[in-house]
C-alpha cells in the first residue's frame, strides 16, 4: 500500500500515521523527521535547513526530492510506505510520480486531513516531543506519562508566530495538491476534528 498524507501542520498526520504504519506493516517517511535529524549533526546543510524551518519556510524542492529518493530505495519501502509531509508542493507531487513511475509503482490513495484553521493553533502549540523515542504527544489530547513529562521539547517552529508563516507556506504551495491528487482520483477527504480514535476509525474506513 502506498499512501501519502496530506494536511495543512497540525492536522495530525504524524499521530495517525503511527496507527496506519502498525496496522498495514509499511513504514512512516516524515521529511520533517528526516529534516530534523539532519539538523541535528554539525554540517553546513544543517544550518542551511535551520533557516528554512525556524522561519516557517519550506525547504526548497531539490532538497527534500533527494531526501525522498534516497529513502524510498531502502528495503523496507519495498511493501509499500506511507508518506507524512511530502510531497508538499506540486513540483515535489511530479517528481513523485516520476520516482514511482520508474519503479513501475503508483500511489493507491492520498490520505487528506481536513481540519478548521482555529483547531490547528491549538494542536500544535500543545504539541511535545519526546526526543528519545521521537513520540509526538498533546498536553490536552493526549497528555504523555509522568516517566517521559520531564523530557519533552516544543518544537521551534510550533509558536504561534511562526506557526502563522507555515500556515501560509501550507496555503500558496500546499493546498494545490488537494485538486492535483482529486483530479487523478486519489485523494481521500477525511474529517480531523473529533478525537484520536474518531479520525483513525475514519481513516481505517477509507482504506478498507
Ligand atoms: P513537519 O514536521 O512536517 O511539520 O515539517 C517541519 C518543517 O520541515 C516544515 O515547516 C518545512 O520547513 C520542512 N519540511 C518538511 N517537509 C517538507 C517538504 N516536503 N517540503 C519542504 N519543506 C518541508
Amino acid at each position: 500500500m502506498n499512501l501519502v498524507f496530506l494536511g495543512p501542520p497540525g492536522a495530525g498526520k504524524g499521530t495517525q500515521a503511527r496507527s496506519i504504519v502498525d496496522r498495514f506493516g509499511i513504514p512512516q517517511i516524515s521529511t520533517g523527521d528526516i529534516i530534523r535529524a539532519t539538523m541535528r549533526t554539525d554540517s553546513p546543510l544543517s544550518k542551511e535547513l535551520r533557516s528554512y524551518t525556524d522561519s516557517g519556510k519550506l525547504v526548497p524542492d531539490e532538497l527534500v526530492n533527494r531526501m525522498v529518493e534516497q529513502r524510498l530505495g531502502q528495503d523496507d519501502c519495498e511493501p509499500g510506505f506511507l508518506l507524512d509531509g511530502y510531497p508538499r508542493t506540486v513540483a515535489q507531487a511530479e517528481t513523485l510520480d516520476g520516482l514511482l513511475a520508474q519503479q513501475q509503482r503508483r500511489l493507491d490513495h492520498v490520505l487528506f486531513m481536513d481540519v478548521p484553521d482555529a483547531l490547528l493553533l491549538e494542536r500544535i502549540t500543545g504539541r511535545r516531543s519526546d526526543p528519545e523515542s521521537g513520540r509526538v504527544y498533546h498536553l490536552k489530547y493526549d497528555p504523555p506519562p509522568a516517566d517521559v513529562a520531564g523530557r519533552l521539547i516544543h518544537r521551534n517552529d510550533d509558536t504561534e508566530e511562526v506557526f502563522g508563516k507555515r500556515l501560509r507556506e501550507y496555503r500558496d504551495y500546499t493546498a494545490p495538491l488537494v485538486p492535483y491528487y482529486e483530479q487523478a482520483g486519489l485523494l481521500r477527504r477525511i474529517d480531523g476534528q473529533g478525537s484520536i480514535d474518531e479520525i483513525r476509525e475514519r481513516l481505517v474506513t477509507a482504506l478498507s
